[in-house]
């Protein structure tokens, strides 16, 4: 057995960055950035109301309570006509352009409309530029927005969008293939025949890479056949930039994936001292990385989460490529066996003010997904005798926890 470290060290140092791509803004989103961004404008790019009021003369207002003779009204969008002069006021609404001759604004509710609003009473003395939103304010042309490396959020795209930006370079969204192999899978709702069982792990693991924004290639059920495994990998790595096969890697006589990758990739086979998802498969074909991850649906889903998660947003670019890692009180005891393997019990994760605690899930078998689904955490037993309750735990977040 080799250790995790290990393993994800041999697996990291041959997952590389992907080139770089143009993409339309709006599917840029869980992208990392591959270039710096520039601010060709101001932005706001003219002076503006912060405030639905009126546009004054702030020298006007010294004597506040004042009356004032309203010239107009300006909406936002709206080019100025008028020019605010002594004791004059414009009616304006937040966004509008500042008006010539004014210098602050005051907001609606500090004024009182007389003679159906030909004139207003100012009630507050008001600074120069109170109110207004110089151009520039949130930044100037020429800002260096963004450097290469940040990962894309819902206000980066808002930003790219105001300063007319239609692409972006990011680097790529990973392609992936998704196959799961095994005479005994079928797939859909139709009635099972003896020994036969339904696939899960493809679903799951699609699931898994959409959820980081991966292009995923359905590349179906491969029956426990050399040739078939053979020719769906090479047509594969054709035309994706990693794939994940699962089942097939283990000790048994059909474990034709093992077989197939061994002959044709530079591949390393590897029993990790993990529990569950102790065999993985991982190398390069034709330089294309390929994750031959174990059958079992729980160890299947372990094995992405430890090894091909964070080795595919080191792909994309990420820096932060890890799940957060928390501590938690135990509630009940998390007890396993020496075996010199590091556990990742399925546990539920509840967060008490400031704290977290878990507690242990029933069916911690690696067959056994109900409790995976049920887990907002993996636990992260050493190898030992595990812990009591209310010792403290590590924890490797998969969900947002329970709130207590
Ligand atoms: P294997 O690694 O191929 O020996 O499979 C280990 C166990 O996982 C066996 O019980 C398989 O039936 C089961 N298994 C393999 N692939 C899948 C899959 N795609 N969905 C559900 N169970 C699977
Ligand atoms: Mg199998």
């Amino acid at each position: 057995m080799i250790e995790l470290e290990e393993a994800r060290e041999f697996i990291f140092n041959q997952c590389l960055k992907l080139s770089t791509d143009e993409v339309e803004i709006s599917k840029s989103r869980g992208l990392v950035l591959a270039g710096t961004v520039i601010s060709n404008y101001d932005v706001p790019p003219f002076p503006n109301t912060a405030m639905d009021g009126y546009a004054v003369r702030a020298v006007d207002t010294e004597h506040a309570p004042v009356e004032l003779k309203v010239i107009g009204t300006l909406p936002a969008g709206r080019i100025p006509d008028l020019e605010v002069g002594a004791d004059e006021a414009v009616r304006i609404m937040t966004g509008a352009v500042i008006p010539e001759g004014a210098d602050a604004v005051v907001m609606v509710e500090k004024t009182k409309e007389v003679e159906n609003g030909s004139s207003v009473i100012v009630e507050e003395t008001v600074k120069n530029g109170n109110f207004i939103r110089q151009p520039g304010e949130d930044f100037v042309k020429g800002s260096e927005l963004f450097n290469s490396g940040t990962l894309i959020g819902a206000a980066h795209i808002g930003v790219f969008a105001t300063i007319g930006l239609e692409k972006v370079t990011v680097f790529k969204r990973p392609v992936v293939g998704v196959m799961s192999t095994g005479d005994e899978l079928v797939e859909g709702s139709s009635q099972l025949k003896p020994g036969q069982i339904r696939d899960s792990n493809r679903h799951s693991i699609k699931a898994l890479l959409e959820e980081i924004g991966a292009e995923i290639i359905d590349l179906g059920l491969v029956p426990d056949d050399e040739r078939a495994i053979e020719s769906a990998l090479l047509s594969a790595v054709e035309k994706c930039d990693a794939v994940v096969t699962s089942g097939g890697v283990s000790m048994g006589d059909f474990d034709y994936v093992k077989v197939v990758l061994d002959r044709l990739g530079e591949m390393k086979w590897m029993q990790v001292a993990i529990k569950p998802a102790k065999p993985l498969a991982f190398g390069l074909l034709n330089g294309v990385p390929i994750f031959g991850l174990p059958g079992n649906p729980v160890s299947a889903m372990v094995s992405f989460e430890l090894f091909m998660r964070p080795a595919l947003l080191k792909m994309m670019g990420y820096e932060q490529i890890w799940r957060p890692r928390i501590k938690a009180k135990a509630t009940t005891p998390l007890k396993r066996r020496k075996d010199g393997k590091v556990h990742f019990a399925r546990v539920t994760l509840t967060r008490k003010g400031d704290s977290y605690e878990v507690s242990f899930l029933e069916g911690q078998g690696s067959h056994q997904l109900a409790a995976m689904a049920n887990a907002q955490g993996l636990a992260v037993l050493p190898d030992g005798e595990g812990v009591e309750k209310g010792d403290f735990v590590d924890v490797m977040q998969l969900t947002e926890p329970e709130i207590d």
